[in-house]
């Protein structure tokens, strides 16, 4: 990959730069406002998208410009720059509209895209529940139809990100339960407004509330909302959860923290610890700084493959998985170095304050794929070992929860 921008590059960079300097108060900055006002968060993605800024590789015909990823991260490159937040609805844009691009009928696509772009709508993943996580398709919120063709929702999500925020959600349920787990599954659209839904914050070790526990309490949804086949609902979760790898992992953008703002910051500090500390401290800065430059650039050629229009495999995990170990380091690091001031300082660009930073991270190595399951992916995957022992293989839904609850 050349480092260096293009002549286009070069051009696209200055005028994102132009624009985002011109408006950069009325953008805010890290610092002053975590999405924490809705409304503030919608209109700094309004502003974005009305100059073309949002949903850049998305087609024209989506609410897009049908631009290159090249622009896309050029743009999310000046915006860390400028510390400006990050925009609201980015589990819209990196998850939930490209599922409902690929499997949407034209009627869902012209109502729902252009308005999630611009953050009109705000959009939730309603995957996860209390017994389904990474073993996914284990899922048991279920959704059964009635003889009018609607369907009536029971469940539970959890960890579901915004949803306190959200307008809409892609669900994931279960249709079949007499057939394997994987093929009785089938999503929909949700209005998060609907009758029945009820959000429930949950306080995080870092002091937020941004996720929540979603409870489905016969919720009717219009069959007009499914999203794909019924039964084919795995098929598309697949589309999302490429894309959410994809968005976490890939792109050459540092998740958190660039190793540049550590560096500087813990520098300056490092002249107060006693000599003894200094040595080690100047040893893991030195190490975690060159392991992060290793996972921006592992991202860059993800990037570079999707600049040549193919699409990135497997190894978009190995991204995820090296990008989120050496955030965790840096962020480790830093608190271990400034002390007690972590508590207090700011990191430099602006994203939080370190202790903050520190006790969010780990759920990076949770979201998207856990550690162990993306090992487990590049294992069987990438490097072709021997999968592992699937002890529900060819058996039904109903048979292997009957199973389980016969453990002793
Ligand atoms: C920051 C964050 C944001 C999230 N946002 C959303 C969201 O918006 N929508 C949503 O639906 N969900 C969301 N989640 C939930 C997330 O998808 C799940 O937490 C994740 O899939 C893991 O599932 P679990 O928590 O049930 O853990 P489990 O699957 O129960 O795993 C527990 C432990 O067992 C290990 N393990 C499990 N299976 C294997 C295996 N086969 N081999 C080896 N080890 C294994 C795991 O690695 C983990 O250490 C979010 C989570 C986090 C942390």
């Amino acid at each position: 990959m050349d480092f260096d921008d293009t002549p286009q590059e070069a051009a696209w960079r200055s005028e994102v730069r132009s624009f985002l300097e011109r408006h950069r108060e009325e953008l805010g900055s890290r610092r002053s406002d975590r999405n924490a006002d809705r409304e503030v968060a919608r209109a700094r993605q309004a502003t974005l998208y009305d100059a073309g800024f949002v949903g850049v590789t998305w087609p024209v015909e989506a609410g897009g410009r049908g631009g290159t990823p090249m622009q896309q991260a050029i743009i999310d490159q000046e915006l860390a720059r400028l510390g400006i937040p990050p925009l609201v609805n980015l589990i819209g844009i990196g998850m939930c509209g490209p599922t409902v691009m690929a499997h949407g009928s034209d009627d869902q696509k012209q109502r729902y895209l252009r308005r999630l772009l611009r953050a009109d709508d705000i959009w939730c993943q309603l995957f996860s529940e209390p017994a389904a996580g990474s073993d996914l398709a284990a899922l048991r919120t279920r959704a059964v139809r009635g003889a009018d063709g609607d369907w009536r929702v029971n469940g539970q999500k959890v960890w579901t990100t915004g949803a306190h925020l959200s307008d809409y959600g892609i669900l994931l349920t279960r249709t079949d339960p007499d057939v394997p787990k994987h093929r009785g599954l089938t999503m929909f659209v949700v209005d998060m407004k609907t009758p029945g839904v009820t959000v429930r914050p949950l306080r995080q070790m870092s002091g937020g509330a941004e996720f929540n526990e979603v409870f489905f309490d016969d919720v009717v949804i219009p069959d007009a909302e499914r999203l794909g086949d019924v039964g084919d609902g795995w098929r598309v979760a697949l589309t999302t959860l490429m894309s959410e790898r994809l968005s976490l992992g890939g792109g050459g953008t540092d998740i958190g923290i660039g190793p540049e703002a550590v560096a500087r910051h813990v520098a300056d500090h490092l002249d107060a610890l006693p000599p003894d500390r200094q040595v080690l401290a100047r040893q893991e800065l030195g190490r975690a700084y060159v392991a992060a430059l290793g996972s921006r650039y592992t991202g860059y050629r993800q990037l570079s493959k999707l600049s040549r229009g193919e699409f990135p495999g497997p190894e978009a995990s190995a991204g995820k998985l090296a990008s989120t170990r050496t955030a965790r380091d840096l962020a480790d690091l830093a608190v271990r170095v400034l002390g007690a001031d972590a508590r207090v300082a700011t990191t430099r660009d602006g994203s939080g304050l370190w202790q903050e930073l520190q006790a969010g991270l780990p759920g990076m190595a949770i979201a998207g794929g856990t550690d162990q399951v993306l090992r487990n992916i590049i294992g069987e995957r990438v490097l072709g070992l021997p999968a592992e022992p699937r002890a529900d293989k060819g058996v039904t839904f109903r048979e292997s929860l009957a199973a389980e609850r016969t453990k002793p």
